[in-house]
């Protein structure tokens, strides 16, 4: 427990920290997008599994590269999914199509463009041109059984397609987390509710949800709470209860009504830090009850968003077995910028552009929780080292990439 404001580099140790081994389970092929892929999988079979054609053509023997070789006879016709009945002798050929099987004695394919088939028929055919390329894929020229099929990812719609290449009907992918969305303030009212004078709309508690599913975990959704330390203790424990992770918005300042430190703690979760050297995301508090997280983020929607995306995914990944590492290019400033949070790491909302000498990137100017929509501008968040009050036009900066 520290009371002084910890640096957000020593904020992700500590998350990681405190991450329990993940659990795994064995999910259909078709339910397995999105998931946490923990372990490397291996191919289950040679790419391809067998000697094929790559064109539409003939199939011949050594002797058929030459245009003057022929007439060839056709002994056989190979569809796609055909098996080869016949050894090509000398002078024989196999009408061949892409995909289908090499027969035995076939060294390569002659494409059909460059071949002349007789009058009577599909029985003899010229080859006009000589090939060079012999036009066929050797069985595991792409791929041999036993290689590393995909490493530890979160799943997407080619590795599904990868997958399925290999045989693979299910995988064994990591235990979903389950996350606990737990929103809090008094001014806090559910969207499609009517807004009272001094009310908001919820956007933390739609918002971390949404980003946990994208990151493959289970959310429950806890509402909305009074600024209460009772009803905090009393939704809060229940969450401690039913999920793996708490994430709670709202109510972790020094306000006079900012209780969910002390409730966090009341329900078992024991401190780990309180304050942050980073803008936004200065009052961040998290916490660890046995294998059991709970993270205390900013009401600030901005800011919950930057927290979730800085402290919360990396903890998730590591849960599901990942390592989380941020898509992060090298970008120069747009414009001159003006640090309010130069004495702490500060991470800015930013959009990229591309300009005549590069990509530069344009810091997107924020004030307070009303300027969540700043976020739809947003494809990227500059994170900037404590020290210059003032960066020049064209510095280069780090940008963290958010949208895909
Ligand atoms: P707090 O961290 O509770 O001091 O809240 C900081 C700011 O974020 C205040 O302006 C709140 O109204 C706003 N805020 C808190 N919770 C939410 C929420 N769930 N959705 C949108 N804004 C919120
Ligand atoms: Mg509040």
């Amino acid at each position: 427990m520290t009371d002084t404001p910890i640096h957000p580099d020593e904020a992700v140790r500590l998350v990681l920290e405190a991450v329990p081994r993940a659990m795994t389970e064995e999910v259909p092929l078709a339910d397995a997008l999105g998931r946490a892929l923990p372990e490397p999988l291996p191919a289950l079979v040679d790419q391809p599994p067998f000697d094929k054609s790559a064109m539409d053509g003939f199939a011949h023997g050594p002797a058929a590269t030459s245009a003057e070789a022929g007439p060839w006879r056709v002994v056989e016709l190979l569809a796609a999914g055909s098996a080869p009945t016949r050894t090509l002798g000398p002078r024989e050929c196999s009408r061949i199509m892409t995909g289908a099987p090499l027969p035995p004695g076939a060294s390569g394919v002659q494409r059909v463009e460059w071949t002349r088939t007789d009058s009577d028929g599909t029985a003899l055919v010229l080859f006009e041109r000589s090939e060079t390329a012999s036009n066929v894929i050797l069985r595991g020229e792409n791929q041999r059984a036993g290689d590393t099929l995909l490493g530890p990812r979160l799943l997407e719609p080619q590795d599904i397609g990868i997958l399925a290449s290999s045989g693979y009907a299910r995988v064994r992918v990591a235990r979903r987390p389950i996350v606990g969305v737990v929103s809090t303030g008094d001014e806090i009212v559910e969207p499609g509710k009517p807004l009272g004078p001094a009310s908001i709309y919820d956007s933390n508690g739609p918002q971390l949800a949404a980003q946990a599913r994208m990151a493959g975990c289970e959310v429950r959704s806890y509402g909305i709470h009074r600024d209460d330390e009772t009803a905090l203790r009393d939704v809060l424990g229940r969450a401690h209860d039913e999920c793996d992770v708490i994430l709670v918005s709202g109510g972790v300042s020094m306000g006079d009504f900012d209780h969910v430190p002390k409730a966090l703690a009341a329900v078992g979760f024991a401190c780990v830090f309180h304050g942050l050297a980073m803008r936004p995301g200065k009052p961040t508090f998290f916490g660890r009850s046995g294998k059991k997280t709970a993270f205390g983020l900013p009401g600030n929607p901005v800011s919950t968003f930057v927290n979730f995306e800085v402290l919360v995914r990396v903890h998730l990944f590591a849960r599901m077995g990942l390592s989380y590492f941020p898509r992060t290019v090298r970008a120069r400033l747009a414009e001159p910028l003006a640090r309010k949070g130069f004495d702490r790491v500060e991470f800015l909302p930013a959009r990229l552009e591309t300009a005549k000498e590069g990509m530069l990137v344009r810091p997107l100017r924020y004030h307070g929780s009303s300027m969540l929509a700043i976020l739809a501008e947003a494809d990227c968040i500059l994170r900037m080292e404590p020290g210059a009050e003032r960066v020049g036009q064209g510095e280069v900066v780090d940008a963290r990439l958010l949208r895909s």
